[in-house]
């Protein structure tokens, strides 16, 4: 039996992570998780997940869920989400929250001797260099469970890491792929959630519209497996049925294929090495599918993929400042404040006027996540005067 702490249980990753330990109870039990605002979801899943103890973004709904929940400890904040990840009794963090609120629990997590299932990208994209250090350090692991970086998990299996030539993550494009630049001037907010493959979260949805997230996941693959940026390559895939691919010095390629469904890379994570059955409405169908496609991506296109890249090459601070102040674009282009390409301005511009510096602290992350959203969201201000 794994005891799991999860936090950002009522997220999309999170519910689909209690999907999985509800269908293998004999496998898993969730120890504690972790809620944001979303309570009428948290009282779905403590209905039927017994957890000691949960974390609520609130003050004010921990309190109320005290009284409703007596044999339950609740805690609240940024606070209690380390405080469940110092926790000594569970096996596995499950970090399915979203953005660089996920940091600092990763990072304790690992200090107390845990290993991570980590969906929160945005660890690495921040603080690859500071999490890899711990990894080694406290000698722990991370399990992707990111549908591009478990297929790359999955095709080094029995391989030796020496022999990779390179890794090729497969891209979808996202909602506005079929659309030139000069088309995406007035795109909307609901154009844009409305992913043609995945289902998934609103900020990963946009962040997939502008590829954003492909360039954290080139980061993230950086970091994961510890390879060059010049290693690293994207490929346009639109059906998102081959998820990944590893090519070896020999230039032979693997590559892992699967349903767009991400119970299949959250369970692989919880059950590395080992596979088990999984109930999947439409197992993946080739013969019905017919044809895959590949393209190479246009950068001039997806200006964010070749700044990942640039962040990422550049190191230090950037990819904290990138990350920061796409965090705030992002959300203000869902609030409807500014339109789709300010999004990618504002972030590029955040990049290019960052003071590099080293990261070697976590308040040197702290400084640059700081200065990034204060870029931004200055940025934000000036145009909506
Ligand atoms: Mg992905």
């Amino acid at each position: 039996m794994k005891r799991l702490t999860l936090l950002g249980a009522t997220g999309s990753i999170g519910t689909q992570t209690v999907d999985i330990v509800l269908q293998h109870p004999d496998l898993f039990e969730i120890t504690a998780l972790s809620a944001g605002h979303n309570i009428k979801t948290l009282k779905k899943i403590l209905a039927d997940i017994p957890a000691g103890i949960v974390c609520v973004s609130e003050e004010s709904d921990a309190l109320a869920l005290q009284k409703e929940y007596p044999g339950i400890e609740f805690v609240y904040g940024d606070e209690g989400l380390c405080t469940l990840a110092m926790r000594s009794d569970y096996d596995l963090l499950v970090n399915a929250l979203v953005g660089f609120v996920g940091f600092l629990p990763t990072l304790k997590a690992i200090e107390c001797g845990h290993d991570v299932a980590l969906a929160n990208k945005e660890t690495l994209v921040c603080g690859g260099a500071l999490i890899d250090r711990a990894l080694k350090q406290y000698g722990r692991k991370l399990y992707p469970i990111d549908s591009e970086h478990s297929a790359i998990f999955q095709c080094l299996q029995g391989n030796k890491k020496e022999q990779v030539k390179r890794l090729i993550i497969t891209a979808s494009g996202g909602s506005f792929r079929n659309l030139k630049r000069e088309e995406l001037r007035d795109v909307t907010v609901e154009q844009a959630l409305a992913h043609p493959n995945w289902s998934m979260g609103a900020k990963i949805t946009i962040d997939s519209a502008d590829m954003m997230n492909k360039g954290f996941e080139v980061t993230e693959a950086h970091w994961l497996f510890d390879l060059p940026y010049e290693q690293i390559d994207v490929i346009m895939h639109p059906e998102s049925v081959v998820h990944s691919m590893v090519e070896y010095a020999d230039h032979s390629i693997i590559a892992q294929l699967g349903a767009p469904d991400m119970r299949l890379p959250i369970q692989y994570a919880l059950t590395w090495p080992e596979r088990y059955d999984y109930q999947l409405d439409e197992p993946l169908d080739l013969a019905r599918l017919g044809t895959l496609h590949f393209s190479a991506p246009d950068y001039e296109r997806f200006p964010l993929l070749a700044l990942a890249y640039e962040a990422g090459k550049k190191g230090g601070n950037l990819g904290a400042v990138m990350n920061a102040a796409n965090e705030v674009a992002n959300q203000s282009f869902r609030n409807r404040e500014i339109p789709f390409l300010m999004i990618e301005e504002i972030v590029i511009d955040a990049v290019h006027s960052a003071r590099f510096s080293e990261l070697n602290t976590v308040q040197d992350l702290i400084d640059a996540d700081t200065w990034g959203r204060e870029y931004a969201l200055e940025r934000i201000r000036s145009f909506n005067k």
